[in-house]
């Protein structure tokens, strides 16, 4: 079947050799792109019946036991392999009888040779013998002629007496001799005969023995004839076996010529259809690059025009944006001043492991479903509820709770002082809130980070610097807790040029540009703490840990100026300890911390009664950030409060004092911008040793101040490595 296909292919491919000389002959040009496409189709129509081929070649491959082109392939293929092998023997047998005749013919050659021989040899001997027999013959003729002679000299002697009888004695001596003589001749004449007659024996047996051979020959001769005429007779067969095989198959080759040929027939309108839809095509492709040159002109236009409209929409919206930014702020402020510039938020801490179990750790804070403002606190069989800005449930996330005060930190970029106290009991969540834990940071960082962004964004048209500042107020006294000596006591002094603005001489101030700068800061600030106090949570509970960013930015285009302070304060705890009988060193601290915290609570309360005496003086916190809670600036106040219901009295007491708070209004909010001109780090340097405002120090200048140059042995190791780096990166 394969043999089949692949004879069928190559006369279909002759078919079409034919057909394309065909058309070639009559119109080469017209018909060339249409035998391309038929030859196209033919190739598909190919590549189908090698598919086709090589499936038949897949299943021939597959086995197929009962198939009876099998069987009959296999039957046939016996029969000729069988037949091979006859006709091998008989080729064998063929050789083997030429071998014989040729053997025959040899020994035949040879036994003629030796005939000759012999026939050369017998006439020779028969013509030696009759020459013999002549000599002899000639020989007895004149002894016979002799006796006369004898006769006469017998005579003669009877002549002439004795000398007659001598010689009458000497003949018959001599006649006796050749009377012997004759008697040998007839001897040799007779063996000669006799031999003659064995060499005519001979002969005859080898003319008997040469008829034997020529019989024999021609035996062979006739059996090899026979022979031969058996395998012409097989052969004829054969190949009328074949040619009769071949006729079938011709037949069949004939048909499938003749369906390819009324395919073509049937082929050839449509082939006319496709040469004319080719015709078009190529029309259109060739008209195609003007029209698409056409388009893309219009297009272009189109696209200018639209772009040109687009360009004049963004300038407008562009135009438009800046306005409602404008307003915006304008309308944002206007919020804050209504809704009064002290803001007090409540954050509930969830239940922890370190409260422990039992009755008292019941959970005594509930919210209101509808107001994110109120919280009702169970106290004593009673539910009290306060109303604040905003309480955080103890499931929001330290993000959520930096959202709601991101907007006060980037009110600080452009010019407002604003204050962020975490308020509360010890363990409340005042550290978590402000610091937080490395892998989830509070408010101090996140704002850093905002405000980098901010300040990046705005790098345009603003130059900013940012630099933080960490102290800490124990026991009403202040110290930096970046500086090289953080036992020294720090002092607020009064500008002598009269400004009447605060600033602490020697309090260190770093310049931070980026996330690991702050860090640092962080590190370093809290080794000082650690090496400073032997337990660290205890101390920084009774102990207001405050970091300090100023923002100082120059607007490129205008001059303008602004300085912007962030106090970010984590207070000491406000838990009552003075009333449960501490004494000592634990009773003092705990009277320095009611009273700053209580002077916090009198300067919040004058500043909003508005009395022309505010007691900033009456705590170092208060008077440290007089500046930042002054009319013009912003204050949050997140108290912090347990759930359990053992913190509960101390809860109330937090609660009531955010409420107080929340209720006092500072003076409308303006910002702190000056025109004048701002001294640059420089000209920081170079009135080093004067008066500077309020944390206005470079890190650079500081060494040079004598009561802040300590020798390296008076900081920690640690300490002195951190602030080393951070000299280095600030
Ligand atoms: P404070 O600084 O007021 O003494 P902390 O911030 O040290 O209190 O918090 C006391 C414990 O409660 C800490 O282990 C802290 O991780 C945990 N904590 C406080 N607030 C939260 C909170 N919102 N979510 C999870 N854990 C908190
Ligand atoms: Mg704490």
């Amino acid at each position: 079947q394969v043999e089949t296909l692949k004879a069928k292919l190559l006369e279909q491919a002759q078919e079409i050799g034919r057909l394309r000389s065909e058309l070639g002959g009559t119109d080469a040009e017209k018909h060339r792109d249409l035998l391309a496409a038929e030859n196209e189709r033919l190739r598909q129509e190919m590549k189908a019946c090698e598919r086709e081929l090589w499936e038949l070649r897949q299943q021939q491959q597959a086995p197929c036991r009962d198939c009876a082109h099998l069987q009959e392939n296999a039957r046939l293929q016996e029969w000729l392999s069988q037949l091979q092998r006859e006709a091998e023997e008989t080729r064998a047998k063929m050789a083997e009888l030429d071998l014989e005749v040729q053997q025959k013919t040899n020994r035949l050659a040879e036994v003629e040779l030796r005939l000759k021989d012999s026939l050369a040899e017998r006439a020779e001997e028969e013509e030696r013998l009759s020459r013999r027999l002549r000599d002899s013959q000639e020989t007895i003729a004149s002894l016979k002629s002799q006796p006369q002679q004898i006769k006469y000299i017998i005579k003669t002697v009877e002549v002439e007496s004795a000398k007659a009888k001598q010689a009458l004695c000497e003949s018959q001596s001599r006649n006796h001799y050749l009377q012997e003589q004759v008697g040998m001749q007839r001897q040799v004449l007779k063996e000669m005969e006799q031999q003659l007659q064995s060499s005519q024996k001979t002969s005859a047996q080898l003319r008997a023995q040469i008829m034997m051979y020529e019989a024999e020959l021609e035996q062979a001769h006739g059996q090899m004839l026979e022979e031969m005429q058996v395998m012409e007779e097989e052969k004829n067969h054969a190949i009328e076996e074949a040619f009769s095989r071949a006729q079938v198959e011709m037949k069949a080759v004939h048909e499938n010529l003749a369906g390819v040929r009324t395919n073509l027939l049937m082929l050839q309108p449509a082939l006319r259809t496709l040469t004319h839809d080719y015709n078009n095509l190529k029309r259109q492709v060739r008209d195609f690059p003007l029209l698409l040159q056409e388009t893309l002109r219009s297009a272009r236009a189109e696209i200018g025009q639209a772009i040109e409209e687009v360009h004049s929409t963004n300038r407008e919206l562009l135009r438009k944006y800046r306005r409602e930014l404008q307003l915006r702020k304008k309308c944002h402020n206007e919020l804050v001043r209504l809704k009064g510039n002290i803001r007090v938020f409540g954050r509930v801490r969830p239940i922890t492991k370190e409260d422990g179990e039992g009755p008292e750790v019941a959970n005594a804070v509930t919210f209101d479903a509808d107001d994110d403002a109120v919280l009702h606190l169970l106290h004593k069989g009673k539910q009290v509820s306060f109303e604040l800005d905003k309480v955080f449930p103890p499931q929001a996330s330290q993000e959520e709770v930096f959202q709601e005060v991101q907007a006060l930190v980037t009110s600080c970029i452009d010019g407002y002082n604003v204050c962020i106290f975490a308020y509360g009991q010890t363990g409340a969540g005042k550290t978590y809130t402000m610091e937080g834990t490395a892998a989830n940071p509070g408010i101090n960082q996140r704002a850093l980070q905002l405000l980098f962004a901010e300040v990046r964004g705005k790098a345009a048209d603003w130059d900013y610097a940012i630099s933080v500042s960490a102290a800490e107020i124990y026991n009403e006294a202040l110290r930096d807790l970046l500086g090289k000596e953080p036992q020294e006591k720090l002092e607020i002094k009064l500008c002598p040029d009269g400004s009447g603005q605060l600033y602490v001489p020697g309090l260190t101030e770093f310049r931070v540009q980026s996330v690991e700068d702050i860090n640092k800061v962080f590190e370093f600030g809290h080794v000082n703490r650690a090496t400073e106090c032997t337990n660290l949570n205890e101390h920084s509970s009774r102990s207001h840990a405050l970091l300090i960013v100023t923002v100082r930015g120059l607007d490129r285009s205008t001059g303008l100026r602004t300085t912007g302070k962030l106090n970010l304060v984590d207070l000491a705890g406000s838990e009552r300890v003075g009333r449960s009988g501490a004494e000592g060193s634990r009773l003092r601290e705990a009277q320095h911390i009611n009273k700053s915290l209580s002077a916090l609570g009198d300067v919040i309360y004058a500043l909003r009664s508005r009395q022309g005496h505010v007691p900033f003086r009456n705590s170092k916190l208060t008077y440290l950030l007089q500046d930042s809670l002054s009319g013009d600036s912003k204050t949050l106040m997140m108290v912090q409060v347990s759930p359990a219901e053992k913190n509960t009295s101390e809860t109330l007491c937090s609660l009531k004092f955010a409420e107080r708070v929340r209720s006092v209004e500072l003076g409308p909010v303006s910002r702190k911008a000056e025109l004048a001109s701002w001294p640059s780090q420089e000209q920081l340097e170079v009135t080093k040793g004067l008066p500077v405002p309020f944390l206005f120090l470079s890190p650079r200048a500081l060494p040079s101040r004598g009561h802040t140059s300590p020798g390296p042995g008076q900081l920690s190791g640690r300490a002195a490595s951190i602030r080393r780096k951070l000299q280095t990166s600030g």
